[in-house]
This record gives structure tokens, C-alpha cells and sequence, in this order.
């Protein structure tokens, strides 16, 4: 028989406008920018043992905005930038698809946060969704973790859809802490 695998804590994290600034279907390495607080955040979760996996929804790919090299060239940059301060993103999932195509990974739909709890042994009910769009909340809601707007003025998300609210990530970090 072989031993159960310890499930482990994850946060999913939305990255545009969560974790770097949201320019819209940014393609050039260029332009990433962290957005302030995040890099200490993450480093005290990943510090403490969280996984940390990003969910992303890329769909610059699918409207034909930019190519998949280059998403991957953000993307390998973003982790690139994060391992130099000390933080380890475990995986990253982004969906290609436009919203016409219906797949099961674009958020609010739960194909990909799925996929990473299956891939790394995610406790899903141990875990938390961290996003600044109502998809992310959704996503989260519809899989089951704890969820978190990261309130920014750009989107604005239902007050009755997140179990918390952060406007900063000081304060994310303490919502996950508390729980
Ligand atoms: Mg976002
Ligand atoms: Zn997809």
C-alpha cells in the first residue's frame, strides 16, 4: 500500500492587478511592474509553508493580442523576478482561451484551480483565492476555498461574494493569518 500524501495549504493567487499592476494583455517583460506589498506578503506565506500557485486568465492569447511566447516571456519573468526576492511560486496556470471558447480553466470557472490541487496536493477547503475581479472570487467560491478581493478602483466585486475583503496586501496577509 502506498502512504497518503500530506495534503498541503495552497494560496491561488490571480496575477494582474494582484500581484503586478493589471496594463491589459501585457505581452513585454517590460512592463511588469509588482504592485506594493506583495513581495512581502508572499514571501511570509511561502516562509510558513503556503503554496503558492498562480491562476491566470491570458486570453490576450486567444484574441489573437499576443502570442504564447510572449505570455511566456511575462510570465518566466514574473516568477524570475518573485524567486529573487525569495519567493517560490510552486506552479502557474494560465488559460489561453478566449470567453467564446467555453473551456473549463478560464476563471470563474474551476478547471484550473482543480488541476493544481490534483497536480500538488492541495487541501482545496485549506485554502484561499486571492484576486482583484469577481472571477476570482467566483472561481474560488465555486471550488470551495476562502476567498479574497484585493479591492482595487478598477473592478468592483459584490459584497456578498468574498469572505473577506483586502484593500492592501498587508491586509491579505492578515486575513490568511487569522483564519
Ligand atoms: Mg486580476
Ligand atoms: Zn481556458
Amino acid at each position: 500500500m502506498s502512504k497518503p500524501t500530506a495534503l498541503k495549504r495552497a494560496v491561488f493567487l490571480d496575477r494582474d492587478g494582484t500581484i503586478i499592476r493589471d496594463k491589459g494583455y501585457l505581452k513585454d517583460p517590460a512592463g511588469i511592474e509588482l504592485v506594493p506589498g506583495a513581495v512581502e506578503t508572499l514571501k511570509a506565506l511561502c516562509r510558513e509553508g503556503w503554496k503558492l500557485i498562480i491562476i491566470s486568465n491570458q486570453s490576450g492569447v486567444g484574441r489573437g493580442l499576443m502570442t504564447l511566447d510572449e505570455m511566456n516571456a511575462v510570465q518566466a519573468k514574473v516568477v524570475r523576478l518573485l524567486r529573487g526576492h525569495g519567493i517560490e511560486i510552486t506552479a502557474s496556470y494560465l488559460c489561453t482561451h478566449s470567453p467564446d471558447d467555453e473551456c473549463e480553466c478560464r476563471k470563474p470557472a474551476i478547471g484550473a484551480l482543480e488541476k493544481a490541487s490534483k497536480e500538488h496536493s492541495v487541501d482545496i477547503s485549506q485554502s484561499w483565492m486571492v484576486g482583484d475581479r469577481e472571477s476570482d472570487i467566483l472561481c474560488g467560491r465555486n471550488a470551495e476555498c476562502s476567498t479574497i478581493w484585493f479591492r482595487t478602483p478598477e473592478f468592483d466585486v459584490a459584497r456578498e461574494l468574498p469572505d473577506f475583503v483586502a484593500d492592501s496586501w498587508a491586509e491579505v496577509y492578515e486575513k490568511i493569518s487569522d483564519a
